[in-house]
């Protein structure tokens, strides 16, 4: 919606009003592309419903999963690709180069793989500062060593000045899943306990900070880290990991929900059962944000089955991105699919997916 026409009349002597006004609330369209469809939301699942989908209809993008295991010979290959397109490249806590790294790993990872290579396209745009470009990609191999996955092939393209910004990168990563290892939304069942591994929107309210020039007491720092050694540690100890998700874009309750509509399960969850930084609680108050939406690149939610809590727990607050692990819900029947909220007085109600986007370019 826009409202130029306030601006040009002739107001027959009175004041005239400059102003321009837009909707913020992003409008359906299946004609062009908004920022909204890149929201993780019911506009970006519509788009893949509508576009991706129907072109390359197969089991394996059937599973809507964070990536594909697809039979390789007598192995079992994990595969996940993402783009980072995050504004500012640089902000507390991490930069695109390791956005991109952990992101696909993290993915690979949720397939309950061991991820082991890694390729790099990026895409630059003319005037970009080499020496930036050096530190992405310096922060790049630092994730890969630590993960012990190698980045073994890659593609280079330039656009003009003003036709790109900075730098955009695509990753793809693939990794082995162990014999007889099923880790996905098909394996959810009634009684599984939901566990979040970490603090809740950290790395969305990390990015706007950085972008709108937002100061708070303390600088908030993005919780951008890579997960795949806390995964083998479930699979180390034991634990009968159902289904895994990193809470990326669209946070823990996309995740959640996502997770209740392919399984087909109703899941609760507490509404005080979480942790958020006292910083990013003000933020999302301030901004009028929902921090159980807001993106994580460090945290992940894990069905396990009931008798593997405390192991799973231990396992988890173990690893320096899991410090912050509990319990947050439970799988209830397997008849409802979505997420309900309930609150410490006994209140519930249902978690839907947003529309659009809360926050743009933030991975
Ligand atoms: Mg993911």
């Amino acid at each position: 919606m826009s409202g130029n026409d306030a601006g040009g009349k002739d107001t027959g002597g009175k004041a005239r009003l400059d102003v321009q006004l837009s909707c913020p609330a992003p409008v359906g369209t299946r004609d062009r592309v908004v920022l909204g469809h890149g929201g993780g939301g019911l506009m970006t699942n519509r788009l893949i419903e509508d576009v991706f989908l129907g072109a390359f209809d197969n089991p394996w993008l059937g599973t809507r999963h964070d990536g594909a295991v697809v039979p390789l010979g007598t192995a079992r290959l994990a595969i996940s690709t993402d783009s980072y397109v995050v504004s500012p490249m640089f902000f507390p806590g991490g930069d695109i180069g390791k956005l991109a790294l952990c992101g696909t790993v993290n993915d690979v990872a949720m397939c309950g793989a061991r991820p082991l290579y890694v390729s790099a396209g990026f895409i630059l745009e003319e005037g970009t500062p080499i020496e930036a470009l050096r530190r992405v990609v310096s922060s790049m191999q630092a994730v890969a060593r630590e993960v012990g996955v190698q980045v073994v092939t890659g593609d280079t393209k330039v656009v003009e000045r003003g036709r790109g910004d900075q730098i955009y990168i695509n990753t793809t990563g693939v990794g082995l899943v162990e014999a007889g290892r099923q880790v996905a939304p098909n394996r959810v069942r009634e009684g599984d306990v939901v566990l979040l591994s970490g603090d809740v929107g950290r790395h969305g309210i990390a990015v706007m900070s950085a972008r709108e020039g937002v100061a708070f007491e303390t600088t908030i720092e993005s919780d951008c880290a890579p997960l795949a050694s806390m995964v083998q540690g479930l699979f180390d100890a034991g634990v009968d990991v159902r289904c895994l998700r990193d809470c990326t874009r669209g946070g823990v309750a996309s995740a959640l929900v996502e997770i209740a509509e392919v399984a087909r399960v109703e899941v609760e969850i507490r509404d005080d059962a979480w942790v958020v930084e006292a910083e990013v609680l003000g933020a999302c108050e301030l901004f009028g944000l929902d921090p159980l939406f807001i993106a994580n690149e460090g945290c992940l939610v894990a069905f396990v089955a009931p008798e593997d809590v405390a192991k799973a727990l231990a396992v988890m607050r173990a690893d320096p991105a899991g410090r912050h692990a509990r319990e947050v819900g439970r799988v209830m029947k397997a008849e409802r699919a979505e997420v309900r909220l309930r609150s410490s007085l006994g209140t519930s109600r249902v978690i839907e997916l947003l529309s659009g986007e809360q926050l743009p370019r933030i991975c």
